[in-house]
């Protein structure tokens, strides 16, 4: 099976959040099962020197006002690599994928996301090369304009008047190639990883992004009078996964859908949700590498040289009796830490422990900056993004918070279960499909991972940090939640099969051509 994935970001090459660890991981875990893939992403500063074996494969002349080119490699881990070389789209000083340094969006991200796309929907019509996939996989809105290309490809142009608006003018004169009604085009999955992103741009930017008019309808890409990228990818794709069940559940309210509920539910029966995995070779305490003393379920007593040591290095008070937890993590009103802020006085009346490390909204950040200044043995705050952090602060806190408002998956609660580092979480998304809540009867029968509150409020989450430290204290049952927490599979094996049935399926249903 050939497949083609569209990603912004790709673990190890870069990464800002949970995508990038499934983009990374699921095709390595796909390829055990004989799935090739290929990873396409935007050629940003730093990617290419990471990449083994690279070579320029096509040229791309006057790729969305520059010149450009298809550059093949591989990962260090074997995964082969599609860079979208692009120097005045991507080469900047500074920054992320998605934002310069002062957090504000880079000002052409739709020509820089739509350039991703429309050389991955060249790819999927085998139009560059000989090489065409069986399955184009999206990940979120900045692939999922690849839908649109290929709606505009291979698809008869629609005869009706968009309902909301006109396209802008000029806009399908300017498209790159002709639609060709006869192209093969491969089965199509998006994944929403989080439906907060929709890449939503003004409409006069359809002519630059080289979109005929037929795609830019009410039944298209129009949005409350603008154009979503993301609407694109669940118009047209074959199909539409979130990376749990319960939020693609979620998702179909309107309280959840951000303004795609109704899109959504019209597309009911190709929406599903797969848990994902965590890559057990990056995340596994006994063969981290980042991690001073190893441990496992077994040798459960090695893991409080990790605190330790991460005590010692936040420059908290080195104390084994003190509940230490950690927030790894956006930090954002979505992540909930505005609610952690409020509560924090329960953890100080237990005599608790906190270490941030994230980065996000300014308030944010000055408010975790203030608390750690009050309390500077029991708080500590790093600003930033720090992967080696990441994991010792996995391996070394007791407990991990995830208090999200809304949350798709959720990977730090995944990694906090295999490091026997108890997820406190909110009862929402991914949050509320993997961790078994440390209720009377869950200990009773020897099932709980971790604490769930709901409704998702100060009150509730200090409720449950409260009920977290209160199991700390007896050594024994907190012992042994861990070692459930750590037994349980979070790997990528169940997931992985569960896209291999996913993909099989959505290419067996492609019509022949
Ligand atoms: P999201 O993708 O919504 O940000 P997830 O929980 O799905 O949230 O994934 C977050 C990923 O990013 C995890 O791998 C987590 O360890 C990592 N991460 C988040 N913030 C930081 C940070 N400041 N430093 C290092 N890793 C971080």
């Amino acid at each position: 099976m050939n497949v083609l994935s569209i990603t912004p970001e790709c673990y190890p090459l870069v990464k800002t959040g949970g995508l990038a660890d499934v983009a990374g991981a699921l095709p390595l875990a796909l390829g055990a099962m004989g799935v090739q893939t290929r990873v396409l992403l935007p050629g940003y500063p730093g990617v290419r020197e990471q990449l083994l074996d690279t070579h320029r494969a096509t040229a791309l002349p006057g790729l969305f006002g520059g010149d450009g080119a298809l550059v093949e490699g591989t990962t260090a881990g074997g995964l082969p690599v599609l860079l979208v070389e692009a120097p005045h789209l991507y080469d900047r000083d500074g920054g992320g994928p998605y934002q310069a340094d002062d957090g504000r969006d880079w000002p052409d991200n739709h020509l820089r996301f739509g350039a991703l796309s429309w050389v991955g929907a060249q790819l999927a019509l085998g139009r560059l090369g000989k090489w065409q996939p069986e399955l184009v996989h999206l990940h979120d809105w900045p692939a999922a304009l690849t839908a649109a290309y290929l709606q505009a490809a291979t698809r008869p142009p629609r005869t009706q008047q968009p309902r909301t608006q006109q396209p802008p003018r000029g806009a399908a004169s300017t498209a790159a190639s002709p639609p060709n009604r006869g192209a093969s085009r491969p089965a199509t999955l998006l994944t929403v990883h989080n439906l907060a992103f929709q890449g939503v741009f003004p409409t006069d930017l359809a002519a630059p992004l080289k979109l005929p008019a037929a795609v830019l309808g009410y039944d298209g890409m129009e949005y409350w009078g603008k154009l979503s990228f993301l609407k694109a990818g669940v118009q047209w794709c074959d199909h539409i996964n979130t990376v749990s069940p319960t939020y693609a559940r979620e998702i179909v309210t309107p309280e959840q859908g951000m303004g795609f509920d109704g899109l959504l539910r019209l597309r009911g029966d190709a929406l599903t949700g797969i848990v994902n995995g965590i890559d057990d070779t990056v995340w596994n305490p006994a063969t981290d590498l980042h991690v001073a003393s190893p441990y496992s379920a077994r040798r459960l007593e090695a893991k409080a040289a990790n605190k330790a040591a991460l005590q010692v290095e936040l420059g908290l008070h080195v104390r084994v009796d003190a509940p230490l937890f950690c927030v790894v993590s956006r930090l954002t009103t979505q992540k909930g830490i505005d609610l952690l802020l409020d509560a924090i006085p329960a953890l100080y009346a237990r005599g608790a422990q906190l270490a941030v490390l994230g980065s996000g909204d300014r308030d944010l950040q000055d408010a975790l900056r203030r608390e750690a200044e009050r309390h500077p043995r029991q708080v500590s705050v790093t600003i930033g993004f720090d992967e080696p952090l990441s994991h010792r602060m996995q391996a070394g806190a007791d407990a991990i918070v995830v208090p999200s408002r809304f949350e798709p998956c959720g990977l730090t609660q995944l990694y906090g279960l295999r490091y026997g580092t108890l997820p406190v979480v909110a009862r929402v998304g991914g949050l509320a499909d993997t961790v078994i809540d440390a209720n009377e009867a869950a200990l009773r029968d020897g099932v709980a991972t971790g604490f769930q509150f709901s409704p998702i409020d100060a009150t509730q989450l200090a409720v449950a940090l409260d009920r977290a430290c209160l199991l700390f204290a007896d050594r024994l049952a907190w012992q042994r939640v861990q070692r459930r927490a750590m037994t349980r599979d979070v790997g990528w094996g169940t997931a992985a099969l569960a896209y291999f049935d996913l993909y099989r399926r959505l290419i067996d249903s492609r019509p022949p051509t």
